[in-house]
Parts: structure tokens; sequence; C-alpha cells
């Protein structure tokens, strides 16, 4: 047959569109009309290229589109279950909600709200209002705001200090997170000049002091969050810098990058820095994220003096990197959580994840393992090691248990596959060829839906 033929026979799209199965499908007629056209062209295309010298048959093209059309369909931002046992798993949206800031988002969109509201004097309010008051108590600061994240925090922070002059800060310090945020570039974005002291390993208290001239606007210190330098290393104390500070009449900044509200050596989480100690030592101004140890929305807190938190409220970028405020009332709610540490830790999911003992997740390892039996899956607990994610703790290997799963008929990397592209998709590891549920992030709600996807997934 030749190609002209061939074209003639490509089905139309009205007729497939007024195909029983396509017409009946429960989806918008404006994305199966895009799919069926955009299938019946790709065949056209692969006729002139040469690629087919024959049609498929009628009812492989409905196949075909039945199923890209219910694919084009979903939600591009799905839930996931997470079996990586990283709790603050970026790529999967860090930290999970309480539900109580879940029930206090839901209130805030669906209702007009306080946002900018003061009902007592029936005027205009302030945003900041809501979490101002609790960021204070919590951290004995004088002021405090929030931004969209932590990465706008420091880009505001920079841009109303550091604009036009230098800023010192340690080679040591030199952060990268996660591709695109680095803070020599951050610097440059905001007007300012980097002024690197010491070298990668150690930096001393001199070489900040020699670094100051009648250029300099700020000292910065920025958390090394999601790496360390062990070994022969030296970094200057907050202490020190403070003290050096006013004597130069210089603010010292600090990015603590995850920022904690809760004693995390409590559950064997040793290396990161809690806010409270900043905020003791004399910081001017100290940001970290709200997604990160903090266990709630996206967000970058800032908070300190007085006087350089107000001159930042007032800066033309507050608004640019302003909080909505969905995110405002999931912020105040899980600060909230934080007035009775007990109750933090029963309500942010972040906390209970970190502070789940070995005991503790080996019992849940035994009973997704038993929910896994009984849907026949083949698998076994093991002891395992999970890391904290989120650019926090990277030494930290905290001790877990995960289910391993047993298969003769597929590999651990088909497995991996299946299971991503599964609904709802289960992301899980693989360890020495083993694929690996770990337990930490799993809400045992989701034990059922597990069971059911990896039986599919392995006959
Ligand atoms: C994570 C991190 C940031 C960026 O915070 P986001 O809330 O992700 O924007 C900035 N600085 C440090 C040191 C960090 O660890």
């Amino acid at each position: 047959m030749g190609n002209n033929e061939l074209l003639r026979r490509i089905p139309k799209v009205d007729n497939i569109l007024r195909h029983e199965a396509v017409a009946s499908l429960p989806i918008p007629a404006r994305i199966i009309a895009d799919v069926v056209r955009g299938k019946l062209e790709n065949l056209r295309q692969s006729i002139i290229n040469g690629q087919i010298a024959e049609l498929p048959d009628e009812d492989e093209i409905i196949r075909d589109i039945l199923s890209s059309a219910k694919k084009a369909a979903k939600a591009s931002l799905r839930r996931v279950i997470n079996a990586t046992g990283v709790t603050l798993h970026t790529n999967l949206g860090r930290a999970c909600l309480s539900e109580k800031a879940i029930a206090a988002i839901a209130e805030a969109a669906g209702n007009y709200s306080t946002l900018e509201y003061n009902l007592e004097a029936g005027e205009r309010g302030s945003r900041h209002a809501h979490v101002e008051g609790l960021l204070c108590r919590l951290t004995g600061a004088e002021a405090a705001m929030a931004v969209n994240n932590n990465a706008a925090a420091v880009l505001l922070i920079l841009s109303a200090l550091g604009q036009g002059g230098e800023v010192v800060v340690s080679r040591g310090e030199l952060v990268e997170i996660g591709g695109s945020f680095r803070i020599p570039e951050i610097m440059e974005q905001c007007g300012c000049r980097l002024r690197e002291v010491g070298a990668t390993n150690k930096t001393h208290l001199r070489d900040y002091e020699r670094a100051i001239n009648s250029e300099t606007r700020a000292l910065l210190k920025v958390h090394t969050s999601n790496f360390r330098i062990i070994g022969f290393s030296e970094s200057v104390s907050l202490e020190e810098l403070v003290a050096l500070g006013e004597r130069a009449g210089l603010p010292v900044i600090e990015d603590l990058g995850s920022g904690c509200l809760f004693d995390l050596e409590l559950f064997g989480i040793y290396d990161e820095p809690a806010v409270i100690d900043s905020v003791k030592a004399g910081a001017d101004i100290i940001s970290f994220s709200g997604d990160k140890l903090l266990g709630g929305p996206q967000a970058g807190i800032i908070l300190c003096k007085k006087k350089w938190i107000d001159r930042l409220k007032r800066h033309p970028l507050a608004r640019a990197v302003r909080l909505d405020k969905m995110t405002l009332a999931a912020l105040e709610s899980t600060l909230d959580s934080y007035l009775d540490p007990q109750r933090a830790l029963n309500e942010i999911p972040t906390l209970r994840m970190l502070a789940s003992s070995p005991d503790e997740l080996r019992e849940k390892a035994r009973r997704l393992k038993a929910a896994l039996n009984e849907r026949g899956v083949d698998c076994r607990v093991i002891d395992e090691i999970d890391q904290v994610g989120g650019g926090s703790a990277p030494m930290q290997q905290i001790p877990t248990s995960a289910v391993a799963i047993v298969s003769k008929n597929i590999s651990a990397d088909e497995l991996e596959r299946r299971l991503r592209l599964s609904d709802p998709p289960v992301v899980g590891r693989i360890v020495k060829d083993q694929y690996l549920l770990s337990v930490r992030t799993l809400f045992e709600k989701d034990f059922a839906d597990i069971a059911q996807i990896v039986s599919e997934a392995i006959i």
C-alpha cells in the first residue's frame, strides 16, 4: 500500500471522538481532543517518515488513546507514598504538615480572614503579626517576620543590609543548596560584594578582623547544612563573631539553614544548631526554613533584633517575597504546637518521624510485612539506616527498619519502576539489589494501599 493510501486511511478525529469508549470517558473533552489529534498526527508523521508501512487496527489506536487520555487527565502535583525513609525529602515536598495546620489552611483558604486587618482597631493590620509574637516567645528574639522561603529570606537580608558594600563570609561556608542557591551568586544578585576570608578548612577571627574596611556592611555566618568539614578544621563561633560585630559596629547575620526549635538531641540528632542558641549568642539577624526541621510549610523565617527586622519589613523586596494567607495559617498553627514540646512531638509529623525509636520502627515494619504477606507478597524485615534529608544533619545516620521485597519474577529496578508509576506512586530505595520500603516516612493508613500496589506490581 502506498503512503498516500495509508494517509487516507488514518481515522478521522471526529470519528474517534464519537467512538463509544472514547466518548464515555469521564475526562474533559478538550483533553481528549488534544490527545486524539496528537496521536493521529504522530501516526501521519510516522507514515511520511517511512517508519510504519501498515496502520495499526482501530482497536489498538483506541486503546492507546484511552490510556494516554487517562494519563493526561491526572493532576501533575500528586500524593506520593514516601518509602525512602528520608523525612525531609526535598523532591517529595519536605515536611508533611500537622492535621491542625492542614485545617488552618482550609479555613484561611475558604473564608475571608484577618490577614491584614486589626479587629480591635478596626483598621489595616500587619500580615507579620500572625507569627511574630509566637516566634519571639519561642526563641527569645525581639522581632520576627516570615517570607516565602529561606532563600528569599537571605535575598531580602543581603539586599537590605549589604547593597553597595561588602559582606564578609568564611571560605568554609560558601554553601550551595540544591544546585541553584549558592551564597556567592545570591550576593551578586543582592548587589553586594562577597568578601571571602580564611581557607576552606580554617578561618580565624583575625581573618574577619583584617577584612573589615569602610565598605563592610555585615558579617555573615552560613550553617554548612548539607556538608561538614571534618579533620584539621576550625571556624569562628557565633559568639566571637558577635563580639567582633559589636566592636566594629557591624550587624552579624546567620543563615541557619534548617533551624530547629526542638531539642533533637533527645532523639539522637546532634549536629543541627538550635535557633534559641543563636538568639542567645546575640546574632542580629537569623534566618531559617519553615519546611525543614521545623516541620511546617515552605517559608523563610527571619528574626532577632527589632532595628534590623523593621528595616526588612519596609524594604521593597519584602512585598515580592511575602507569604500568602494559607502558608501563614499553616505556619502559625505549626508554631503554636511548639508552645508545648510534648504537643509539638505528638502533632508534627516531621518530629514524630525523626523521634521514632528503633523498636517502634521494627514493630511498624512487622505490621507492614504482615499486610504484604496477607496479599501474598514475600518479604522480610531488615535493619537499615535513614537520613534526615532537606540538607539537615548530613552526617547523621539514624537506625531504622525496612521491609525488603523478595520477588523471583522481576528485578529490583523493574519493581522500583512499576511502583513509581503506580497510583498512588510509591517511591522506595534500592540497596544492594534489594528493593526496600523504609517505614519511618510511611503513614500506617497507607499500609493497605502499599500492600495492594506491591502485590499487583510483582505479578
Ligand atoms: C536549605 C537552605 C537554604 C534554602 O532554604 P529554602 O527554605 O529551601 O529556600 C538556605 N541556606 C541554607 C544554609 C540552607 O540549608
